[in-house]
């Protein structure tokens, strides 16, 4: 996919449960607030970035990433979550039919 590029990563730190967390950058701009994914205080401080494509390599952080083309992101949705959403839609309906 042509327009794949890897987001850079933000480490936070949660002041209220003391835990950390990672997020993508380009995710945290378009957020517009974050939350402890823990705890879901929104008393967290960004303190790392890692934005060095080298380094991200090396974290396996290879799917943390967008697309910058929102067809391409489409399709690319359609053909993991899109999948799996229809997936699980089959599975509540069965679950349902049983109950
Ligand atoms: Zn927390």
């Amino acid at each position: 996919m042509k327009s794949y590029v890897l987001d850079s990563l933000v480490k936070y730190h949660c002041f209220n449960c003391n835990s950390e967390f990672i997020l993508s950058e380009y995710r945290e701009k378009q957020a517009k607030k974050v939350n402890c994914p823990y705890c879901q205080n929104e008393d967290v401080e960004a303190y790392v970035y890692a934005r060095d494509e080298e380094l991200l390599n090396g974290l396996g952080c290879l799917a943390i990433a967008h697309h910058e083309d929102p067809g391409e992101e489409k399709y690319v949705y359609e053909m993991t979550w899109g999948r799996i959403e229809r997936e699980r839609e089959k599975y509540e309906n069965r679950r349902d039919f049983k109950a």
